[in-house]
């Protein structure tokens, strides 16, 4: 028996949300959504075109006064408010996330509190944003700074974890006093729509947040237009180059979330049980489909061979299946497109490369033959300079690659256009921080990944700039005003 494709009552309004309004009539088309599980349709998806995003830049501007000058106590509590509403439809907004991805609710609990957790983590922000006093020399001042909003802010985001990046950006652009225009990807819209509606329903005033779903037209006509203040991307290192161009005409300022290619060192002195958990998420959390996975398994030459065969063993274990299933560990990828693409990628390493094919490499049958499914691959022996090390699979592959020395494992690890995140597993704390200061990336986590909504993410190279989470992620937010008193 095939999937089930997802209750029609189970998706929010149709229309994008300008304001208060459903605009179901929108100019930039339709897109046919169709469920990974199954690959059948479930319902047209109403684009916005330039008129469109012109009227929600329009209502993000009238609404931002009232925002930016609101009582940053008032702020505060409507943004928790919104928060306690996000908690309270969880397991809804799990079966929309899984509906409209594929990403399992299971996956989907862990991302809906990450969004809990971050409105919650900045609304506290919202009454502490201060500046700071400075003193002067050689003239005498009394100088301080403001932190002041940017004012009408473009959040552009991807499909592949539409809750957790939703939180990322419009919670800080929130507390801080702006007013958002969030485009999501035509792909996955649903959460963020429905987000939009339990906004206005937490009492958070109509234009504050405006909904447009579209493709890259409507992105790129927010990204060029002269009422917005500042763009954050969260995508491809193409559709950022592209974001880059429309903003040069008015200088808007941008901060880019991009891929990785990320690595995991494995020393032979580390926990290898946990690092071979912690490696095979690599290839199964969101169908490997996520941008801080780390697909490049670096792994100490005295473990290798033990260490490919424990995650072998692990990976067929994973339960592949439906994704509104609790016990489903994986799910489909997002698109046919997808899936013919990794397929591709899977059949080309082993067509021209000496990459040994341990496990997987094969769409899954079976119930799930309709769906976009592909069981969890593994490849060993890879070559750091070929094609599936150096470039995103996005897609359930991962890759281990031999190391003799730490310095080896160094050089590999930062042979990367990418520099988003590395990961460590060893005992010897010396040689972890040692390490750690080497990478050059921007997040580097240790014996386990851990998140909190207090810590910054991002990347380096072409991983992007900015930064999301803690203060820093705030800061994106929030531009600089020095004020001197001559005294
Ligand atoms: P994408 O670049 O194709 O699309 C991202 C968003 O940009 C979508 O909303 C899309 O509609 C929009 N867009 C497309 N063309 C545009 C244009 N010309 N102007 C403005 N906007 C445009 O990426 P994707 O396939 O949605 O997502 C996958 C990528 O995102 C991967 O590279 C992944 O690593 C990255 N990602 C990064 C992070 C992070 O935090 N660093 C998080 C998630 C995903």
């Amino acid at each position: 028996m095939s999937i089930e494709t997802p209750s029609p009552e189970l998706f929010p309004a149709a229309g994008l949300l300008i304001g208060e309004r459903r605009v179901a009539d929108a100019t930039g088309g339709v897109h046919r959504h169709v469920y990974p599980g199954n690959g059948e349709a479930t319902l047209d998806v109403a684009m916005a075109g330039a008129a469109e995003i012109d009227a929600a830049v329009q209502a993000a501007r009238h609404a931002l006064p009232g925002w930016k000058r609101l009582s940053p106590d008032k702020r505060r509590d409507l943004i928790l408010k919104f928060a306690d509403l996000l908690q309270a439809n969880g397991p809804a907004l799990c079966q929309l996330a899984a509906a409209e991805n594929g990403m399992p609710v299971s996956k989907a609990a862990g991302h809906q509190w990450i969004a809990v957790d971050n409105f919650r983590y900045y609304a506290g922000w919202a009454d502490k944003i201060g500046g700071e006093v400075i003193p002067t020399w050689p003239a005498q001042g009394l100088d301080y700074t403001l932190r002041e909003p940017y004012g009408v802010v473009g959040i552009i985001i991807s499909w592949n974890a539409p809750m957790a990046l939703f939180s990322g950006g419009v919670a800080p652009a929130l507390a801080a006093g702006n007013t958002v225009v969030l485009k999501p990807s035509e792909l996955a819209p649903f959460t963020s729509l429905r987000f939009g509606e339990l906004l206005l329903e937490a009492g958070i005033p109509p234009g504050v947040v405006n909904i447009v779903p579209g493709g890259p037209a409507a992105g790129s006509a927010l990204v060029s237009h002269t009422g917005v203040d500042k763009i954050h991307f969260t995508g491809g290192g193409a559709t950022a180059r592209a974001i880059l161009d429309g903003a040069r005409h008015n200088l808007t300022p941008v901060a880019l979330e991009l891929g990785g290619k990320s690595a995991r060192i494995v020393f032979a002195d580390g926990d290898i049980e946990a690092a071979v958990r912690d490696a095979i998420t690599g290839a199964t959390s969101i169908a490997g489909q996520g941008c801080l996975l780390g697909t490049r398994v670096l792994v100490d030459d005295a473990i290798y061979e033990d260490f490919i065969a424990r995650c072998k063993a692990e990976l067929e274990k994973v339960a592949l299946g439906d994704p509104a299933k609790a016990a489903t560990q994986m799910g489909p990828v997002i698109s046919a497109a997808a899936s013919q693409r990794i397929m591709g990628v899977i059949e080309q390493t082993q067509r021209e490369t000496s990459a040994r094919l341990v496990t997987g490499g094969k769409r899954a049958g079976g119930a799930l033959a309709n769906g976009y499914f592909i069981e969890p691959t593994l490849f060993a022996d890879v070559d750091n300079r070929s094609s599936l090390a150096q470039n995103e699979v996005f897609g359930p592959v991962l890759s281990i690659l031999r190391f003799r020395s730490d310095e080896e494992a160094v050089q590999i690890a930062n042979d990367s256009l990418y520099g988003l995140a590395a990961y460590l597993h060893t005992h010897d704390v010396r040689r972890a921080h040692r390490i750690a200061a080497r990478l050059e990336v921007g997040n580097v986590w240790v014996n386990g990944t851990g998140f909190s909504p207090s810590i910054p993410f991002g990347g380096v190279k072409q991983s992007g700039f900015g930064r999301t989470g803690g203060l820093p992620g705030l800061e994106e937010f929030t531009k600089i005003k020095n004020i001197w008193i001559a005294n």
